[in-house]
């Protein structure tokens, strides 16, 4: 495993141009990983240089050839499946099992991308003037940057830079400075499996110092970011002065309904899912479980007891990421709340936070409202379905919501009423799929979706073309 994550630009790994470097810890025990590559402006306007110069000779490849450069890198990447989730385990801490899971998500991602590359398709139409006949063509955005938050470092990645590769965008990665090494690793992946110089740049380093230059940057067609609401206001900000195009795909605040009818058992399951696994750094966290008032004791005695049973869940990534949520859930126990289980650091060696259950927190207060992305749930007892859908629908974010009922009546009616990107029923608030779009309403996002077919929408700009036959030359 490499000790340094420098850049990775035009193809050449690259030492940044300000001479200094992060020093990037384990989250499981706080000791030393690696250094990171701490790029500045003039780093960042390399990597943008780098793909304007990539981007037009890997635009003439045909959509099909891109498509199975797409597939060489997936297959490697099933090749490396171990190495790949080694390292993703060293760097954000979470159990190895979850971290396989993972690399195998960003496969399937590019084995349905690399296929994009043989459909792709458009659209013919009529028109009002004779002879006249409108088609439809992908082109590629251009340049794109690719800002992408830690939580499951090589998905995201896929979720990105794969469409990208297959649009004929030349790109710029910049990973999370918790995250250098999967991104790195996977850039020199691509590199071996035959994509060219300079089309998948990695740019390492912080937010403000490597990040917004390329947002800032002119040359920069299309910013695509995954991260917090509150960056991404930021980003949206300086890329909309410059209108530049912009994806979004931030935070959430995901409500798990219980309702009467629910198999308890089932439902338990779901909620230890949704809101514990990756210790709750998921987007689609279940960070809110909803339960009515007639199964409340039974489904809350059962989840407790879920939560004493639970393995390990893995640290959160950063100790100043575990003191904001220890501080949340202290603030919540000093309003009234009840904390049933966790609201505790285990252990004195890396970022481990219990997984944690809290009551009684009021429905406008900071832990209810305010993304945590950690492992802890607040629940939430209510009268029945009109209050349930009033609470989940109580929240600036939009990404997911869940409902455990034997009603499908009642499950249509909640999909109707929510105002949520994905609606789940009898499952978790999380697990898409690379060929389902994804993406949230409110401030969960600004309407696009990625994965599914949706992406190519994200990485392309569709072109319509008018062509008027003339019969005269027939
Ligand atoms: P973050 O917003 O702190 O950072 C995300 C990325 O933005 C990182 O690469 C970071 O270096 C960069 N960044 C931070 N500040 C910046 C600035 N001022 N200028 C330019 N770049 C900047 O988020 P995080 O802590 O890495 O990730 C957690 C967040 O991501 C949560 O809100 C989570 O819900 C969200 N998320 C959303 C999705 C989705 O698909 N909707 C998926 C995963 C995570």
């Amino acid at each position: 495993m490499s000790a340094e994550a420098p850049n990775l630009v035009a193809g050449e790994e690259r030492p940044p141009a300000t001479g200094t470097w992060l020093d990037k810890t384990r989250p499981t025990d706080g000791t030393p990983l690696c250094r990171v590559a701490r790029s500045g402006a003039d780093d960042a306007a390399a990597a943008v240089e780098s793909a304007r110069e990539a981007q037009p000779g890997w635009a003439a490849r045909t959509p099909v050839e891109r498509g199975n450069v797409v597939r060489a890198i997936a297959e490697l990447l099933r090749e490396r499946r171990e190495e790949a989730s080694e390292l993703v385990a060293a760097e954000t801490g979470k159990p190895l099992a979850l971290a396989r899971g993972e690399t195998d998500a960003a496969v399937e991602m590019g084995l349905f991308v690399a296929g994009e590359g043989r459909r792709s398709y458009g659209r013919t139409t009529t028109a009002s003037m004779p002879h006249r006949t409108v088609l439809t063509l992908r082109r590629p955005v251009g340049v794109a940057a690719l800002l992408i938050s830690f939580n499951t470092p090589l998905p995201n990645v896929a979720w990105k830079a794969f469409p990208s590769i297959l649009c004929g965008n030349g790109s710029i990665l910049k990973p999370s400075e918790h995250t250098p090494l999967s991104a790195l690793w996977l850039g020199r992946l691509c590199r071996e499996a035959g994509l060219p110089p300079g089309v998948l740049n990695v740019l390492q380093g912080l937010g403000p110092e490597a990040g917004m230059p390329l947002v800032e940057d002119t040359r920069v067609d299309l910013v695509s970011f995954t991260g917090s609401a509150s960056t991404g206001r930021l980003l949206a900000e300086a890329a909309g002065r410059r209108l530049a195009k912009t994806v979004m795909e931030l935070g959430g605040k995901n409500a798990l309904v219980v309702c009467d009818d629910a198999d308890l058992d089932r439902a338990v399951e779901w909620s230890l899912a949704s809101a514990f696994s990756n210790a709750g750094q998921r987007c689609a966290a279940a960070s809110r479980i909803v339960v009515f008032d007639a199964v409340y004791d039974a489904f809350v005695e059962r989840l407790a007891a879920g939560v004493d049973r639970l393995d390990e869940v893995g640290p959160v990534i950063s100790e100043e990421s575990m003191e904001r949520i220890l501080a949340a859930v202290a603030a919540a126990r000093e309003a009234g709340a009840t904390v049933l289980r966790g609201g505790e650091r285990i252990g004195e060696a890396g970022w481990h936070v219990a997984p944690t259950l809290v009551e009684g927190v009021a429905v406008d207060a900071p832990l209810s409202c305010e993304e945590l992305f950690g492992p802890v749930a607040a629940l939430h007892r209510v009268r029945g379905f009109e209050e349930a859908v009033a609470l989940v629908n109580d929240s600036p974010y939009g990404l997911t919501a869940a409902i455990h009922t034997a009603s499908v009546h009642r499950a249509m009616l909640f999909a109707e009423r929510v105002a949520a990107g994905v609606v789940v029923v009898n499952a978790g608030t999380h697990g898409s799929e690379p060929h389902m779009g994804f993406g949230g309403v409110k401030s969960s996002g600004t309407g696009w979706k990625e994965a599914g077919v949706e992406a190519l929408d994200v990485y392309s700009e569709m072109q319509y073309v008018n062509l008027v036959v003339d019969p005269g030359l027939a």
